[in-house]
């Protein structure tokens, strides 16, 4: 998620407390904190256009009937209302306004739950969403429901427009499909999208009128997500869509859980396996040599003798900081073991793999970090492979023999075998 700004208004220091306890996990965010509805209305005119969502109580000192709901919604801010009761009243009241969700404040999982609420409609101004249907009215509608909740929408009136529109957007998570349109209707859009995207990359919900129920088993048999019976209202598509879009983002981290090292979120070896045999078939094909680099920390151990195994770690994480800098994307990287690491880089000659892992021993060398009050430094050898062998794992293995000569010559250096 790229950096969002929310506003927090509660009277009580110790909600807000709680409430900033529960943000400050979000690196991403960067929340500003009110006690009382002059300080919001102050805050609201001085990041005019910024907040990106508000979490607002609904009874303050100064404004007791849920004022600052109304003055955020007309500075089109969406809001996550704190209240301490909810009466159905309360909740008509609010039920054409620009309300992410209305939480009772009674249990302490409140504010998680508040924070998790303004969390997915942070999300959703990065997260795009094809909206397919040759009704203008449906279209309209749904896309008016969707813009509520900050998602970004992308139109086609049929299935075969949806394709066009697919290809020339990767970016979009969802597509929300009618069934009867001309040209291609959902159902064999849904089937060619399939062939593209798998279930957990790309979500599908379907839509088709009651008369059309039998259509429901088709659509999920053909791979759809969910479905919704036409007509629907605007919070039944809402939670729809929040929820499948949850439920994407929650098959995204177990992949990355699966693929990424916890402590400095690089790929691991298992997947630095998976996506490197592909890179090293596809090169071997065009017969086009690549180079395989180990690289690992001089005299790890003292480091952490020295000052500690959390100081060791922030060692590790720089590591992650100075080659992100200096490799290309197309560079695969991933953390190998302890404080050894390996990098797999494609179209590259074997003067600019000396260049480059040169530069990058230099920049370590001259490189200090600060942790726990610590100032410290190390050193890396750095062992490469450069050419094309039969395997991975050869190529691995000579890489892994120019480290070991780059470490009993003295280590700071850079061993190139070919
Ligand atoms: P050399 O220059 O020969 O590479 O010496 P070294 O001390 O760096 O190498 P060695 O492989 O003997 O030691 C690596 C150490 O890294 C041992 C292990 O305790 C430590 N280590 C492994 N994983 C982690 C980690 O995640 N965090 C920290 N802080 N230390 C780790
Ligand atoms: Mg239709
Ligand atoms: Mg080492
Ligand atoms: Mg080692």
């Amino acid at each position: 998620m790229s950096m969002k700004k929310i506003l927090i208004v509660d009277d009580s220091k110790a909600i807000l407390a709680i409430l900033k306890s529960e943000v400050d996990k979000y690196p991403d965010i960067d929340a500003c904190y009110a006690q009382d509805y002059k300080s919001a209305m102050r805050l609201m005119r001085d990041n005019q256009g910024e907040f990106h969502a508000a979490l607002l109580d609904l009874n303050l000192p100064d404004a007791p009937n849920g004022e600052i709901v109304k003055l955020a919604n007309a500075n089109k801010i969406p809001s996550v209302v704190l209240s301490g009761t909810v009466t159905e009243k309360t909740r008509e009241s609010f039920a054409n306004k620009d309300i992410i969700d209305i939480i009772v404040k009674d249990t302490p999982a409140s504010a998680k739950f508040a924070v998790n609420a303004i969390l997915r409609t942070l999300k959703n101004y990065d997260t795009h969403v094809l909206v397919v249907d040759d009704s203008k009215i449906y279209k309209k509608s749904i896309t008016d429901s969707l813009h509520k909740i900050k998602l970004n929408v992308i139109e086609a009136e049929n299935g075969e427009e949806a394709l066009l529109k697919l290809e020339s957007n990767p970016n979009i998570s969802m597509v929300i499909t009618d069934y009867e349109m001309p040209k291609m209707n959902g159902l064999d859009l849904t089937f060619k999208i399939r062939e593209l995207y798998k279930k957990d990359q790309l979500s599908i919900i379907a839509m088709s009128t009651v008369a059309g129920q039998e259509i429901i088993a088709k659509f999920l048999r053909f791979g759809a997500n969910d479905f919704l019976n036409k007509p629907f209202s605007h919070s039944e598509i809402v939670t729809r869509v929040n929820s499948n879009l949850e439920l994407l983002d929650l098959f995204s981290k177990i992949k990355d859980m699966a693929n990424k090292d916890f402590l400095t979120g690089m790929f691991n070896r298992r997947y630095f396996f998976d996506s490197g045999k592909s890179i090293f078939n596809k090169n071997k094909r065009k017969r086009k040599p690549l180079a395989v680099v180990m690289v690992d920390i001089d005299k790890f151990k003292n480091i952490n003798d020295s000052y500690g195994h959390d100081v060791g770690d922030d060692a590790i994480k720089q590591i992650k900081v100075i080659l992100d800098k200096n490799l290309r994307e197309s560079d695969l990287v991933a953390r190998f073991g302890g404080e050894e690491f390996c990098i797999l880089l494609e179209d590259i000659n074997i003067q600019e793999v000396q260049a480059l892992f040169e530069k990058i021993r230099a920049e370590f060398e001259s490189n200090a970090i600060t942790s726990h009050g610590f100032e410290i430094s190390y050193t890396i050898s750095t062992g490469v492979f450069f050419g094309l062998l039969d395997s991975m794992d050869e190529m691995i293995k000579l890489s892994d023999e120019a480290l070991y000569e780059a470490k009993i010559t003295g280590r700071n250096k850079v061993v190139i075998k070919s």
